[in-house]
């Protein structure tokens, strides 16, 4: 059943349609449910639970980190309360430290004669500010046919507009999800190029944090990944969550919902194992 989708990126991060018309598009596409998770914020969620009473979609409020365990891994929290001062903090604390990277990026950018401020971008783009929207900076400046060509070219590890930025440690962020009253889920686990026992020693390191679910059906993961998946996240008694990493026109293939080609399907009652862990 084709009924939510727990993971979302609007405007408030790096996806190119705002909350209210991610509602809009989640309504159109028949679904029951859908998170706002965009990285680092939570500040697309209140338009995104008005949108939603009023077109008759559920809204759960969520949030997207970026964390290290060794390599980047990204950790989801849901129903964080908004106002929690732990994930205040948090969040502004990385928007500062994203602040001071994307300065340096600018700073080159504009060394090699791209017409661009912080100032306008910030106007532009709002608070959380990441590589995608210097992408398309890079794109209408002529310097980049679309997200992917930028990123391959020049803003990928390495590359010539490449600044690195602070990341936090992956317990800090569970800590900060589970001090805000919300659900640790840990992220496309197949993204971390990881072998089972290496995935398996992430779990076990994650769940003495609180870690309480793993996102197991995720755009373009195989049946048998979500298999697997779902197999591991049995064994140690964590919930099952599923989201397409749905993000507009920024990852043009991936569909509220659907993920790429259909290939994704989440049914309400996983909300439900979700709504049972963040009251226990
Ligand atoms: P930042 O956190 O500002 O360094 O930017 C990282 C974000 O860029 C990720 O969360 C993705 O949404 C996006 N991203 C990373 N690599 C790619 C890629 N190859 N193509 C498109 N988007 C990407
Ligand atoms: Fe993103
Ligand atoms: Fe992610
Ligand atoms: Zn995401």
């Amino acid at each position: 059943m084709r009924e939510i989708d727990l993971h979302v990126h609007t405007t408030a991060s790096d996806g190119t349609e705002r909350p209210r018309e991610t509602v809009e598009l989640a309504a159109k596409a028949g679904l029951r449910a859908i998170a706002i998770t965009d990285h680092d914020t939570v500040l697309g969620c209140r338009e995104a639970i008005e949108a939603g009473q009023e077109l008759g979609v559920e809204v759960v409020p969520g949030i997207e980190f970026g964390t290290k365990f060794g390599i980047a891994v990204h950790m989801l929290g849901y129903y964080l309360d908004l106002e929690a001062p732990a994930l205040t903090a948090m969040t502004r604390s990385i928007v500062e430290d994203r602040d001071q990277r994307n300065e340096k990026t600018v700073k080159l950018m504009q060394e090699n004669g791209i017409n661009v401020t912080y100032e306008e971008m910030k106007q532009r783009f709002g608070e959380v500010i990441g590589r995608p929207h210097f992408a398309h900076i890079l794109m209408e400046a002529g310097l980049a046919e679309d997200v992917q060509d930028a990123f391959s070219r020049l803003l990928g590890k390495g590359m010539k507009y490449h600044q690195y930025r602070h990341t936090l440690e992956i317990e800090e962020v569970i800590e900060c999800i589970v001090n805000s009253g919300g659900v640790a889920v840990l992220a496309h686990p197949f993204q971390y190029k990881k072998n089972d026992a290496e995935l398996r020693e992430l779990i076990e390191h994650c769940m003495k944090f609180g870690l309480k679910g793993m996102e197991c059906r995720y755009s373009g993961y195989t049946a048998e990944q979500v298999a697997y998946l779902e197999a591991l996240a049995e064994e140690y008694g964590l919930i099952k969550t599923g989201g397409s990493d749905f993000h507009g026109e920024n990852k043009p293939r991936i569909k509220i919902g659907r993920g790429i080609d259909d290939n994704l399907e989440v049914p309400y009652s996983w909300l439900e194992e979700l709504k049972k862990v963040k009251n226990t």
